[in-house]
C-alpha cells in the first residue's frame, strides 16, 4: 500500500522521526516495510507510536551510503511511500509464552503476577517500546535504555512521565545526573539479582542482543523469558 507522509523532524543528528497516514490497525512491537517505490526491496521498521495515535511513526538511523535512508531524511509532507505490513511477533512472543489473548492481557499477567517485565534497548531499538508504553502496556515494567551520551536517549521526556523510577538510561560515554555511568551490561551485572521469573525483551543491534542475552542466560533466566528483535 502506498502512505502519505504527515511529517518527518531529526531529533538527534542522523536520527529521524517520520509519521504516515493512519493506513491499518497494528499491535504494538510490529515492524512495517518501506521503500521509495518498489526499486529497492523493502526496509523494515518497528512501529514507534501507540495504537490509539493518530499517525503511524517510525524512528530511524540515517546510513550514509544506505539505499533507503538517505532518501527518507529527505521526506516532506505530502510524499508517498511503499509500505508493507504491519507484522512481526516480537510482543505476540510474550503473548503466547503466557497463555494470553492479547498482548494487554499479557502484560496484565505480569502485574497480576507482581513483577514486570525487563525492557532493554539501544539506539533507535527504543522504538517498539514507546509503542508499547504509549499503548498502556507494561505498567510495572522497566525499561533499560543504552546510548552513548544524553542525546541519544530519544523520547526521555514521554518515557520519565509514563515509566518515572522504572525509565533507566545508561550512558556509555557520558556522566551526568540521572544517568548510569557505563553499558547496559554493566547495569545489569551491578544488580543483586536477575529475577528468572521476568520476561526480558531486547531490541537492538546484534552486539547488544548477544551480550544480554549471554548475561541473562549466565545469571540463570530461561531462555523462554528473553525475546529478541535485532536490528540488522
Ligand atoms: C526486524 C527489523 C526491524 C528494524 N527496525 C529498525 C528501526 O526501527 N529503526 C532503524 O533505524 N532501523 C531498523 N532496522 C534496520 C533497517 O531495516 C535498515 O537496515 C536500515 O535502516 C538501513 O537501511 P538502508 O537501506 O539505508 O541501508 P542499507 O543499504 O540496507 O545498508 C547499508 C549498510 O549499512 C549497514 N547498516 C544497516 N543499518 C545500519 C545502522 N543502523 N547503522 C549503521 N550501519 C547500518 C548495513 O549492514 C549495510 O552494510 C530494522 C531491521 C530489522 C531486521
Amino acid at each position: 500500500m502506498k502512505l502519505r507522509v504527515e511529517g518527518r523532524r531529526e531529533i538527534a543528528a542522523g536520527v529521524h522521526l517520520l509519521a504516515l497516514r493512519r493506513g491499518f490497525d497494528f499491535r504494538p512491537g510490529q515492524i512495517i516495510g518501506l521503500s521509495l517505490d518498489g526499486s529497492v526491496p523493502f526496509r523494515w521498521y518497528s512501529i514507534a507510536s501507540g495504537t490509539e495515535d493518530g499517525y503511524i511513526e517510525v524512528v530511524f538511523d540515517v546510513v550514509p551510503d544506505g539505499a533507503l535512508t538517505p532518501h527518507l531524511a529527505r521526506a516532506e509532507e505530502g510524499d508517498e511511500l511503499l509500505v508493507a505490513g504491519p507484522t512481526g511477533e516480537f510482543a505476540e512472543a510474550e503473548t503466547e509464552a503466557d497463555g494470553s489473548a492479547s498482548a494487554t492481557a499479557a502484560a496484565e499477567a505480569c502485574v497480576s503476577a507482581g513483577a514486570g517485565g525487563i525492557w532493554i534497548a539501544t539506539g533507535t531499538g527504543i522504538a517498539p517500546f514507546r509503542s508499547m508504553a504509549s499503548s498502556g502496556l507494561g505498567p510495572r515494567n522497566i525499561l533499560v535504555h543504552g546510548a552513548r551520551a544524553a542525546g541519544g536517549f530519544f523520547f526521555s521526556d514521554e518515557f520519565a512521565a509514563l515509566m518515572g523510577e522504572r525509565y533507566v538510561r545508561c550512558a556509555s560515554r557520558e556522566g551526568s545526573p540521572g544517568l548510569y555511568p557505563g553499558r547496559i551490561s554493566a547495569w545489569l551485572r551491578g544488580r543483586d539479582r536477575l529475577e528468572a521469573d521476568r520476561r526480558y525483551l531486547l531490541c537492538g543491534g546484534t552486539d547488544m542482543v548477544v551480550d544480554i542475552r549471554d548475561i541473562l542466560i549466565s545469571r540463570g533466566v530461561p531462555w523462554a523469558n528473553v525475546l529478541s528483535e535485532i536490528y540488522f
